[in-house]
């Protein structure tokens, strides 16, 4: 039941989304505010059901981001999309890429076509008008039933033993969420995008110049760059093991690779979601920043950001940085 609550709820924020003039949208905008073309979430004046309804559409932590990773806006001729706020390129709304930016202009609620104008861009020559899509059903758009096969698909009928080691007690919650969406390739990695046709498909090629078309295994497992990560973090640790097919069978065998003990899983579950997360933003800073760190420059991330998620939340463990440099199954007194 609580699946279809949300499917229930996402109707919502996918009317909100498309019918700006109807009648819902100006007596919610009015009691909330507006805030970059958007109604404001209301804080603690909110009702309970608004409350659920924001939590959806920003896609808050415990929903996953179910509703906001099916949802892109299609750039016609640029008069109904809001140019910081709505995800128009990449899927990704631009206040959230060039936060500063965003701070620093002086309207926050511009179109597109507005922008182009004061000379943003290159004038869109499409005179189509802009339109919201429903990345599942791009042609229907949001209905309660798609959203609930959604829903309940995502949520548990394929739940497996790769999603059972994504809840980890030392591990960020916002990482937990990071590998779940991994592991169902929901990441807008450059191939999802051109699937969504949300980027044009010349532009698919992983960041780090390898020449190879960015997918989500190519950029966590084979990818000459990246993926030699994994080399530099098995030897670091002391194990052994090979690069599977997927991405799932990657985890779950990384997981296992050092034996069995509980404690040793746990702490190559936590090293291989550590990884990813690493991984992953280093593929961003390269992509929307220009900055690029070597694969020794990651590893030390990895090991700084493995010994403060462990130091965090559990007190007793009586190691120093410079040990768990250079022996972290030591420090955990699992050899
Ligand atoms: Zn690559």
């Amino acid at each position: 039941m609580r699946e279809f609550n949300l499917a229930l709820l996402g109707k919502w924020c996918w009317r909100l989304l498309v019918d700006k003039e109807g009648l819902w949208f100006r007596v919610l905008g009015a009691r909330y505010g507006m805030e970059g073309g958007r109604i404001r979430d209301g804080g603690r004046r909110g009702s309970s059901w608004w409350k659920d309804i924001t939590r959806i559409r920003e896609g808050g932590e415990l929903e996953g981001g179910w509703f906001g990773d099916n949802v892109s806006k299609r750039v016609g001729d640029g008069s109904d999309t809001l140019f910081w706020t709505d995800p128009w390129v990449e899927g990704i709304p631009l206040c959230e890429r060039f936060g500063r930016l965003f701070n620093l202009a002086e309207t926050k609620s511009q179109t597109v076509a507005e922008m182009f104008l004061r000379g943003w861009g290159v004038e869109g020559e499409d005179q189509s008008s802009d339109r919201w899509q429903w990345w599942p059903d791009p042609d229907e758009g949001y209905t309660v039933r798609g959203a609930y096969q959604i829903l309940t698909t995502q949520v548990s009928a394929t739940m497996d033993d790769a999603e059972k080691l994504i809840w980890h007690s030392q591990v960020p919650l916002k990482v937990s969420f990071f590998v779940w969406r991994l592991l169902r390739d929901r990441l807008p990695t450059k191939a999802n995008l051109v699937t969504r046709g949300i980027l044009s498909p010349t532009a698919h090629l992983c960041v780090s110049g390898c020449g190879t078309v960015e997918t989500a295994h190519h950029l966590f497992i084979s990818c000459s760059v990246f993926g030699s990560l994994w080399e530099l973090v098995r030897s670091w640790i002391g194990i052994t093991s090979v690069d599977p097919t997927s991405v799932r069978d990657h985890f779950v065998q990384f997981t296992y690779s050092a034996g069995g003990s509980r404690a040793q899983r746990s702490f190559l579950q936590l090293i291989w979601m550590v990884c990813v997360w690493v991984v992953w933003t280093e593929r961003n800073h390269r992509l929307f920043r220009g900055s690029t760190s070597s694969s020794h420059q990651l590893l030390d991330k990895i090991k700084l950001f493995s010994f403060r998620w462990l130091k965090s939340t559990s007190a007793t463990l009586a190691f120093n940085y410079h040990s768990w440099w250079s022996n972290p199954m030591l420090c955990l007194v699992l050899v």
